[in-house]
Protein backbone atom coordinates (compact mmCIF):
# COMPACT_ATOMS: atom_id res chain seq x y z
CA UNK A 1 0.00 0.00 0.00
CA UNK A 2 1.57 3.13 -1.24
CA UNK A 3 0.15 5.36 1.52
CA UNK A 4 1.15 3.48 4.84
CA UNK A 5 3.89 4.87 7.71
CA UNK A 6 7.07 3.41 6.01
CA UNK A 7 9.45 3.52 9.56
CA UNK A 8 13.13 5.11 9.01
CA UNK A 9 14.68 1.94 9.67
CA UNK A 10 12.76 0.34 6.94
CA UNK A 11 15.10 -1.56 4.64
CA UNK A 12 14.54 0.77 1.21
CA UNK A 13 18.10 0.97 0.33
CA UNK A 14 17.94 4.54 -0.57
CA UNK A 15 20.18 6.91 1.07
CA UNK A 16 21.34 10.42 -0.46
CA UNK A 17 24.59 8.97 -1.90
CA UNK A 18 21.73 7.13 -4.49
CA UNK A 19 21.25 10.54 -5.25
CA UNK A 20 23.51 12.29 -7.85
CA UNK A 21 24.26 15.97 -9.29
CA UNK A 22 21.48 17.84 -6.68
CA UNK A 23 24.39 18.19 -3.84
CA UNK A 24 22.43 22.36 -3.54
CA UNK A 25 19.29 21.13 -3.68
CA UNK A 26 20.14 18.37 -0.66
CA UNK A 27 21.66 20.63 1.12
CA UNK A 28 18.75 23.51 0.51
CA UNK A 29 16.30 20.36 1.85
CA UNK A 30 17.65 19.07 4.77
CA UNK A 31 18.17 22.97 5.93
CA UNK A 32 14.72 23.53 5.19
CA UNK A 33 13.27 20.72 6.94
CA UNK A 34 15.70 19.38 9.44
CA UNK A 35 14.49 21.54 11.91
CA UNK A 36 10.81 22.14 11.39
CA UNK A 37 10.81 17.86 11.74
CA UNK A 38 13.16 17.27 14.35
CA UNK A 39 13.22 19.95 16.70
CA UNK A 40 10.15 22.40 16.08
CA UNK A 41 10.33 23.69 20.22
CA UNK A 42 13.36 25.12 18.79
CA UNK A 43 11.33 27.41 16.12
CA UNK A 44 8.64 28.16 18.69
CA UNK A 45 10.99 28.91 21.31
CA UNK A 46 12.27 31.59 18.75
CA UNK A 47 8.34 32.49 17.26
CA UNK A 48 9.33 31.15 13.98
CA UNK A 49 6.59 29.39 11.89
CA UNK A 50 7.78 25.91 10.96
CA UNK A 51 7.95 25.39 6.95
CA UNK A 52 5.53 22.89 6.50
CA UNK A 53 5.22 22.62 2.59
CA UNK A 54 8.33 22.54 0.12
CA UNK A 55 6.89 21.83 -3.96
CA UNK A 56 9.79 20.11 -5.95
CA UNK A 57 9.87 21.35 -8.77
CA UNK A 58 11.21 19.61 -12.08
CA UNK A 59 10.65 17.82 -15.21
CA UNK A 60 9.86 13.69 -14.77
CA UNK A 61 12.84 11.70 -13.75
CA UNK A 62 15.03 14.51 -12.38
CA UNK A 63 15.43 12.23 -9.00
CA UNK A 64 12.17 13.95 -6.65
CA UNK A 65 10.69 10.98 -5.10
CA UNK A 66 14.19 9.54 -4.76
CA UNK A 67 14.95 12.31 -2.80
CA UNK A 68 12.13 12.63 -0.97
CA UNK A 69 12.76 9.35 0.38
CA UNK A 70 16.27 9.60 1.10
CA UNK A 71 16.29 12.60 3.01
CA UNK A 72 13.41 10.45 5.33
CA UNK A 73 15.97 7.78 5.91
CA UNK A 74 18.95 10.48 6.31
CA UNK A 75 16.68 12.31 9.26
CA UNK A 76 15.56 9.32 10.26
CA UNK A 77 11.76 10.41 10.26
CA UNK A 78 9.00 8.46 8.94
CA UNK A 79 7.82 8.60 5.67
CA UNK A 80 3.97 8.38 3.82
CA UNK A 81 3.85 8.87 0.01
CA UNK A 82 1.01 8.85 -1.86
CA UNK A 83 0.61 9.87 -5.73
CA UNK A 84 -1.92 12.56 -6.37
CA UNK A 85 -3.54 10.97 -9.33
CA UNK A 86 -3.85 7.25 -7.80
CA UNK A 87 -5.54 8.85 -4.57
CA UNK A 88 -8.49 10.62 -6.83
CA UNK A 89 -8.86 7.51 -9.35
CA UNK A 90 -9.11 4.96 -6.02
CA UNK A 91 -10.93 6.71 -3.66
CA UNK A 92 -12.91 9.19 -6.16
CA UNK A 93 -15.74 10.78 -3.50
CA UNK A 94 -13.77 9.87 -0.58
CA UNK A 95 -10.84 11.24 -1.78
CA UNK A 96 -11.49 14.21 0.79
CA UNK A 97 -11.43 12.17 3.68
CA UNK A 98 -8.58 10.05 2.43
CA UNK A 99 -6.32 13.02 2.74
CA UNK A 100 -7.62 13.88 5.64
CA UNK A 101 -6.87 10.46 7.19
CA UNK A 102 -3.24 10.64 5.85
CA UNK A 103 -2.31 13.64 7.51
CA UNK A 104 -3.98 12.41 10.53
CA UNK A 105 -1.41 9.16 10.17
CA UNK A 106 1.20 11.47 9.63
CA UNK A 107 0.78 13.63 12.74
CA UNK A 108 0.77 10.30 14.64
CA UNK A 109 3.34 9.20 13.80
CA UNK A 110 6.03 12.68 14.32
CA UNK A 111 8.25 13.34 13.07
CA UNK A 112 6.87 12.31 9.42
CA UNK A 113 7.51 13.42 5.49
CA UNK A 114 4.42 13.26 3.68
CA UNK A 115 5.46 12.83 0.36
CA UNK A 116 2.92 13.84 -2.66
CA UNK A 117 3.91 12.91 -6.11
CA UNK A 118 1.84 14.72 -9.02
CA UNK A 119 0.43 17.16 -6.25
CA UNK A 120 -1.01 19.64 -9.19
CA UNK A 121 -3.17 16.92 -10.08
CA UNK A 122 -4.41 16.86 -6.40
CA UNK A 123 -4.33 21.05 -6.53
CA UNK A 124 -5.23 22.23 -9.73
CA UNK A 125 -6.14 25.82 -10.02
CA UNK A 126 -9.60 25.88 -9.27
CA UNK A 127 -10.18 28.69 -11.72
CA UNK A 128 -9.43 26.24 -14.37
CA UNK A 129 -11.16 23.16 -13.17
CA UNK A 130 -14.62 22.11 -13.45
CA UNK A 131 -15.62 19.66 -11.17
CA UNK A 132 -16.90 20.19 -7.51
CA UNK A 133 -15.40 17.25 -6.46
CA UNK A 134 -11.64 18.07 -7.46
CA UNK A 135 -12.37 21.82 -6.09
CA UNK A 136 -13.30 20.54 -2.66
CA UNK A 137 -10.17 18.26 -2.62
CA UNK A 138 -8.38 21.48 -3.02
CA UNK A 139 -9.93 23.61 -0.49
CA UNK A 140 -9.33 20.10 1.72
CA UNK A 141 -5.67 20.30 1.07
CA UNK A 142 -5.67 23.99 1.53
CA UNK A 143 -7.12 23.00 5.18
CA UNK A 144 -4.88 20.58 5.88
CA UNK A 145 -1.75 22.78 5.59
CA UNK A 146 -3.53 25.38 7.86
CA UNK A 147 -4.53 22.85 10.50
CA UNK A 148 -1.71 21.32 11.35
CA UNK A 149 0.87 23.93 13.12
CA UNK A 150 0.23 21.59 16.40
CA UNK A 151 0.75 18.63 15.01
CA UNK A 152 4.28 20.21 14.21
CA UNK A 153 6.94 17.61 13.18
CA UNK A 154 5.11 16.99 10.05
CA UNK A 155 6.65 18.64 6.51
CA UNK A 156 4.82 17.87 2.93
CA UNK A 157 7.25 17.44 0.15
CA UNK A 158 4.84 17.88 -3.14
CA UNK A 159 6.05 17.54 -6.32
CA UNK A 160 5.36 18.83 -9.85
CA UNK A 161 6.57 19.58 -13.47
CA UNK A 162 3.74 22.25 -14.15
CA UNK A 163 3.86 24.34 -10.80
CA UNK A 164 1.84 27.14 -13.13
CA UNK A 165 -1.29 24.43 -13.07
CA UNK A 166 -1.32 24.50 -8.89
CA UNK A 167 -4.15 26.40 -7.31
CA UNK A 168 -2.30 29.94 -6.43
CA UNK A 169 -3.58 29.75 -2.83
CA UNK A 170 -1.58 26.65 -2.25
CA UNK A 171 1.70 28.36 -2.37
CA UNK A 172 0.22 31.20 0.24
CA UNK A 173 2.48 31.54 3.80
CA UNK A 174 2.39 29.10 5.94
CA UNK A 175 1.40 26.18 3.02
CA UNK A 176 3.98 25.43 0.06
CA UNK A 177 5.81 28.79 0.23
CA UNK A 178 9.09 27.40 -0.22
CA UNK A 179 9.88 25.95 -3.73
CA UNK A 180 13.09 23.93 -4.51
CA UNK A 181 14.21 23.44 -8.80
CA UNK A 182 15.17 19.86 -9.90
CA UNK A 183 16.83 20.42 -13.04
CA UNK A 184 18.05 18.91 -16.16
CA UNK A 185 21.86 17.54 -14.44
CA UNK A 186 24.95 18.85 -16.49
CA UNK A 187 27.72 16.82 -17.26
CA UNK A 188 28.89 16.66 -13.52
CA UNK A 189 25.75 16.03 -12.37
CA UNK A 190 25.38 13.43 -15.03
CA UNK A 191 28.47 11.48 -14.01
CA UNK A 192 27.92 11.62 -10.51
CA UNK A 193 24.48 9.45 -11.48
CA UNK A 194 26.44 7.49 -13.72
CA UNK A 195 28.92 6.43 -11.11
CA UNK A 196 26.38 5.81 -8.32
CA UNK A 197 23.70 3.98 -11.25
CA UNK A 198 26.89 1.92 -12.03
CA UNK A 199 28.28 0.89 -8.59
CA UNK A 200 27.13 -2.35 -8.63
CA UNK A 201 27.91 -3.33 -12.54
CA UNK A 202 30.87 -5.45 -13.13
CA UNK A 203 32.48 -2.32 -16.00
CA UNK A 204 35.65 -3.54 -17.97
CA UNK A 205 38.39 -0.66 -18.58
CA UNK A 206 37.30 0.53 -21.37
CA UNK A 207 34.63 1.72 -19.80
CA UNK A 208 34.89 5.85 -19.78
CA UNK A 209 31.94 7.82 -17.67
CA UNK A 210 33.44 11.52 -18.79
CA UNK A 211 33.03 10.45 -21.93
CA UNK A 212 29.04 9.15 -21.97
CA UNK A 213 28.18 11.63 -19.61
CA UNK A 214 29.24 13.93 -22.03
CA UNK A 215 27.31 12.45 -24.79
CA UNK A 216 24.48 11.84 -22.56
CA UNK A 217 22.88 15.91 -23.09
CA UNK A 218 19.16 16.76 -21.83
CA UNK A 219 19.31 12.98 -20.21
CA UNK A 220 17.97 13.10 -16.31
CA UNK A 221 18.38 10.68 -13.89
CA UNK A 222 15.64 7.75 -14.64
CA UNK A 223 17.24 7.94 -18.73
CA UNK A 224 20.46 7.29 -17.51
CA UNK A 225 19.17 4.57 -15.43
CA UNK A 226 17.70 3.07 -18.54
CA UNK A 227 20.96 3.96 -20.63
CA UNK A 228 22.72 1.59 -17.74
CA UNK A 229 19.83 -1.17 -17.40
CA UNK A 230 20.18 -1.45 -21.43
CA UNK A 231 24.18 -1.40 -21.79
CA UNK A 232 24.11 -4.63 -19.34
CA UNK A 233 21.52 -6.62 -21.13
CA UNK A 234 23.15 -6.21 -24.33
CA UNK A 235 26.56 -7.30 -21.99
CA UNK A 236 24.35 -10.00 -21.26
CA UNK A 237 22.85 -11.07 -24.59
CA UNK A 238 27.05 -10.69 -25.73
CA UNK A 239 28.03 -12.98 -22.96
CA UNK A 240 25.23 -15.70 -23.44
CA UNK A 241 23.68 -15.43 -26.98
CA UNK A 242 21.59 -18.62 -24.94
CA UNK A 243 20.01 -19.00 -22.13
CA UNK A 244 20.79 -22.62 -22.19
CA UNK A 245 24.63 -21.47 -22.06
CA UNK A 246 26.97 -21.89 -19.06
CA UNK A 247 27.23 -18.05 -17.91
CA UNK A 248 30.95 -17.02 -18.17
CA UNK A 249 32.83 -15.89 -14.86
CA UNK A 250 33.91 -12.56 -15.58
CA UNK A 251 30.86 -11.43 -17.25
CA UNK A 252 31.84 -7.27 -17.62
CA UNK A 253 29.93 -3.79 -19.34
CA UNK A 254 32.27 -2.50 -21.88
CA UNK A 255 32.42 0.76 -23.57
CA UNK A 256 30.22 -0.34 -26.71
CA UNK A 257 27.44 -1.59 -24.67
CA UNK A 258 27.31 1.87 -23.41
CA UNK A 259 27.66 3.65 -26.31
CA UNK A 260 24.73 1.31 -28.30
CA UNK A 261 22.52 1.84 -25.34
CA UNK A 262 23.01 5.76 -25.98
CA UNK A 263 21.96 5.72 -29.27
CA UNK A 264 18.41 3.69 -28.45
CA UNK A 265 17.37 5.43 -25.11
CA UNK A 266 15.96 8.76 -26.02
CA UNK A 267 15.94 11.38 -23.16
CA UNK A 268 12.49 12.39 -21.61
CA UNK A 269 12.74 16.07 -22.58
CA UNK A 270 13.30 14.72 -26.27
CA UNK A 271 10.20 12.36 -25.75
CA UNK A 272 8.02 15.41 -24.52
CA UNK A 273 9.07 17.54 -27.16
CA UNK A 274 8.17 15.16 -29.84
CA UNK A 275 4.72 14.54 -27.78
CA UNK A 276 4.19 18.74 -27.50
CA UNK A 277 4.40 19.60 -31.51
P1 LIG B 1 8.59 11.59 -11.53
O1 LIG B 1 8.23 13.04 -11.49
O2 LIG B 1 8.38 10.92 -12.87
O3 LIG B 1 8.04 10.80 -10.37
P2 LIG B 1 11.11 11.87 -10.22
O4 LIG B 1 11.72 13.20 -10.41
O5 LIG B 1 10.40 11.60 -8.95
O6 LIG B 1 10.18 11.55 -11.43
P3 LIG B 1 12.51 9.48 -9.65
O7 LIG B 1 11.28 8.65 -9.65
O8 LIG B 1 13.09 9.82 -8.34
O9 LIG B 1 12.25 10.81 -10.45
O10 LIG B 1 13.61 8.82 -10.57
C1 LIG B 1 13.44 7.55 -11.17
C2 LIG B 1 14.70 6.73 -11.02
O11 LIG B 1 15.76 7.32 -11.78
C3 LIG B 1 15.22 6.71 -9.58
O12 LIG B 1 14.69 5.63 -8.86
C4 LIG B 1 16.73 6.54 -9.79
O13 LIG B 1 17.07 5.20 -10.03
C5 LIG B 1 16.97 7.30 -11.07
N1 LIG B 1 17.37 8.70 -10.79
C6 LIG B 1 16.67 9.82 -11.09
N2 LIG B 1 17.33 10.93 -10.71
C7 LIG B 1 18.46 10.51 -10.12
C8 LIG B 1 19.55 11.17 -9.51
N3 LIG B 1 19.60 12.51 -9.42
N4 LIG B 1 20.55 10.42 -8.99
C9 LIG B 1 20.51 9.07 -9.08
N5 LIG B 1 19.51 8.37 -9.65
C10 LIG B 1 18.50 9.08 -10.16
Amino acid sequence: NSESVIPPDAPSGYSLKDVGGLSEVLKELKELIAIPLKRPDLLAKLGLEPTRGVLLVGPPGTGKTLTARALAEELGVNYIALVGPEVISKYYGEAEQRLRGIFEKAAKNAPCIIFIDEIDSLAPDRSAVEGEVEKRLVAQLLSLMDGFSQSQGVIVLAATNRPDHLDPALRRPGRFDREVQFRIPDCNGRKEILQILTRAMPLDGTVDLDFIAERAVGFVGADLKAVCQKAAYTALRRHVPSIEEKVPENMTVNQSDFLQALKEIKPAVLRSVEVEV
